[in-house]
């Protein structure tokens, strides 16, 4: 599904992503934990062609990340991103934010998208707010319209960036039981968050980074009960 090889990175002269392998098979979640600026970000948004890279290998799906831009439309149509902020049409209604896209990327009727819209909504509960704008709703409610809005061009992978880090508190969770709901079904997901009861829930591996590098890749039973290096045992110390 999504397979990466010592792959490098650097902005400038500063080596953000240093011999990154890893490895996505189709249904798998994986949750990305570790410091600011250790390079969860730019190494999600690798995946999703939002970042290039100078050095070892990226596939997603059969598609080998090749710079070209058959690669990068494939890449694109292959994953779904949600991050941090809501990144929301904000005068379009709720119904639009999802439709646009595949009306007017892919050509699909509009009855046919609406079509397709309103069971996802219904997924993340947003059945009432059809037809209501992002300025009206709440945070949570934003945050599960860009889940619906990712859904609707059925990504093999859902990429996550902090996707609750801008929550009131009594928000997350109705967002993490919407991620939650989608792994149960089967979703490929990789999750860059800081909620380790969300990780140790979902996750089939939960990867440490730190200062480019990943430093420690384990089940969640072993990462939380037993890290293995000082770096991991301080982070889930701190977070415990
Ligand atoms: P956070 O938890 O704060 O979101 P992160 O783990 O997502 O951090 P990244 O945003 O991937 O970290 O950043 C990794 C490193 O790359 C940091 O040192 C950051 O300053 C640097 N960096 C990120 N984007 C750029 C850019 N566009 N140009 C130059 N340096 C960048
Ligand atoms: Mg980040």
């Amino acid at each position: 599904m999504v397979e990466m090889t010592a792959l490098n990175k650097w902005f400038g002269t500063h080596h953000v992503l240093r011999d990154i392998t890893l490895g996505l098979a189709p249904g798998e979640k994986m949750v990305l934990c570790g410091p600011s600026g250790s390079g969860k970000s730019t190494l999600i948004r690798c995946v999703n062609g939002l970042e290039s890279f100078q050095e070892g290998t990226l596939r997603v799906g059969p598609t080998v990340m090749d710079g070209s831009r058959e690669a990068l439309a494939a890449v694109r149509r292959a994953t779904g991103m949600v991050f941090q902020h809501f990144n929301l049409f904000p005068h379009l209604t709720v119904m639009d934010n999802l439709t646009l896209g595949p009306i007017y990327t892919r050509g699909e009727p509009e009855d046919s998208a609406i079509t397709r819209a309103k069971p996802l909504l219904e997924r993340v509960l947003l059945t009432s707010e059809t037809w209501k704008y992002p300025g009206q709703l709440s945070g949570g409610q934003r945050q599960r319209v860009a889940i619906a809005r990712a859904l609707m061009l059925e990504p093999e992978v859902m990429l996550f960036d902090e996707p609750t880090s801008a929550l009131d508190p009594e928000m997350i969770h109705e967002v993490l039981d919407v991620m939650e709901d989608l792994a149960a079904d089967g979703q490929s997901m990789i999750v860059v968050t800081h909620e380790m009861g969300f990780a140790n829930r979902v996750a089939d591996l939960v990867v440490f980074m730190d200062a480019g590098e990943i430093v420690e890749a384990a089940p969640p039973d072993a990462f939380f009960s037993a890290p293995e290096t000082d770096r991991a045992k301080t982070f889930v110390g701190h977070i415990a």
